[in-house]
């Protein structure tokens, strides 16, 4: 008989791993959280802190990010200070194919009592008179939020100490000991645990860590770069991005699809330079930052001189269907997997209660409140087992 040193042991320590050990702590799950290198020294780092709304896919992705969004608003009450902010998102268009596609997301929202509309360029010019409009078609606008990434993720981690769960740092996971389909032992440099399961919360790095255990789960990655400015004076007054960041992310040469918003501080952050990428590397490039730059200066022509203070870049995880990966491996009894979040996909309540909604009559279908639009890769099986 095996004795377990935690009901649950979570790889990675991102929003994906904090966010998962803290709902099932609250479940009352005993959970140790394994993190290669600090707390958020992944993509979460890098986060830009936009809470996305208008770029859900599908009905039923929007049902959870709305969810997700709404809790956001009120978490506060629950002692975490997000610096929680509603922007609202502005997304450049500059091509009809583009405006047909955000004008469905546009009318879908407003079915969904999200305020968001389409914008023409005099318009546009109205809600961001420091914005060069020319060669655009307009823009959409959509009520969204936006918050500090290391607040959020600090605040959670806190959280989770608080109530009772073990987090360790420069823990490397360099192994899963599995035994027909079930993962006995997970391997560490200086000890190995034991659990009943086993999360995978790697980001990125989640493939590659699936696939020493022989299992399979495609998420790619691409490498993006952005950065911080000095504090200016308020000059842009709202999430500002450009349509087709997934077109960018699947083609070959390497693109920037800015995103800029300004902080009360007065700093910019500004993403995205995003290239291809087989190896992952969090180093700002010789391309990146002055692709970036340009970008910005093209549509702020009056920023060309502002200094910037900070660099950065950071793999950008996503899954062939671009929604989020919430499941038990196939081929597994005990491996469950988190990942590609969002800000508006991060209430896992629903996977901790075991809220069970499926649909296997369809391509579609819930796992615990999350949305797969392909079964594939995630096991068929989780639908009648909750992680808690
Ligand atoms: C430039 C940029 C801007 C972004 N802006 C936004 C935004 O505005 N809004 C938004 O919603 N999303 C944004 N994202 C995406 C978002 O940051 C990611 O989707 C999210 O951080 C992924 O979190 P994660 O926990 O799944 O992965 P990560 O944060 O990468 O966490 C995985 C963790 O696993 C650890 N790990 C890896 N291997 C091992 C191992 N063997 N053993 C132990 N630990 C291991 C890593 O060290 C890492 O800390 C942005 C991404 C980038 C790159």
């Amino acid at each position: 008989m095996r004795s377990p040193s935690a009901d649950v042991i979570v790889i990675g320590g991102g929003f994906s791993g904090v966010l998962l050990t803290y709902y099932l702590s609250v479940a009352g799950s005993r959970v140790v959280l394994l993190e290669a290198g600090s707390l958020g020294c992944g993509s979460s780092s890098a986060c830009a802190g936009r809470v996305q709304i208008i770029e859900s896919e599908t009905e039923e992705y929007l049902d959870l990010v709305l969810s997700g969004f709404n809790r956001l608003a009120t978490l506060r009450e629950e002692g975490v200070d997000l610096e929680w902010e509603l922007p609202g998102h502005i997304t450049l268009l500059s091509t009809t194919e583009q405006w047909n596609v955000y004008q469905e997301r546009v009318n879908r929202l407003r079915r969904k009592d999200v305020t968001a509309e389409m914008l023409d360029c005099e318009a546009l010019q109205r809600y961001e008179p420091g914005l060069a409009v020319r060669g655009l078609l307009g823009a959409a606008y959509s009520e969204e939020g936006h918050l500090n990434p290391f607040n959020f993720l600090m605040g959670y981690a806190n959280a989770v100490r608080r109530l009772g769960a073990t987090i360790l740092t420069r823990t490397p996971v360099t192994g899963l000991e599995a035994q027909d389909g079930t993962i006995l032992k997970v391997l560490c440099t200086r000890e190995n645990f034991i659990a009943d399961t086993v999360v995978l919360a790697c980001g990125a790095w989640t493939g590659r860590l699936a696939k020493q255990a022989g299992g399979y789960l495609p998420i790619r990655y691409t490498h993006a770069e952005a950065m911080v400015t000095e504090p200016l004076p308020r000059i842009i007054h709202h999430h500002v991005g450009m349509a087709g960041f997934y077109e960018t992310v699947h083609g070959n040469k390497p693109t920037v699809t800015l995103g800029v918003a300004q902080h009360p501080n007065g700093t910019l952050v500004v993403s995205n330079a995003i290239q291809q990428s087989s190896e992952i590397d969090q180093a700002s490039t010789a391309w990146g930052m002055p692709a970036l730059s340009n970008a910005l200066r093209k549509h702020f022509p009056a920023l060309s001189q502002v200094r910037v203070v900070r660099t950065w870049a950071a793999p950008s995880p996503f899954l062939p269907d671009y929604l989020p990966a919430v499941g038990w491996l196939p081929g597994f009894a005990n491996l469950f997997c988190v990942g590609r979040v969002a800000f508006g996909t991060t209430d896992y309540s629903s996977t901790c209660c075991g809220g069970c909604q499926n649909d296997l009559g369809t391509a579609r279908y819930t796992i615990f409140g999350f949305i797969f639009s392909k079964p594939s890769y995630i096991g068929r099986q989780s639908c009648h087992r909750p992680l808690m």
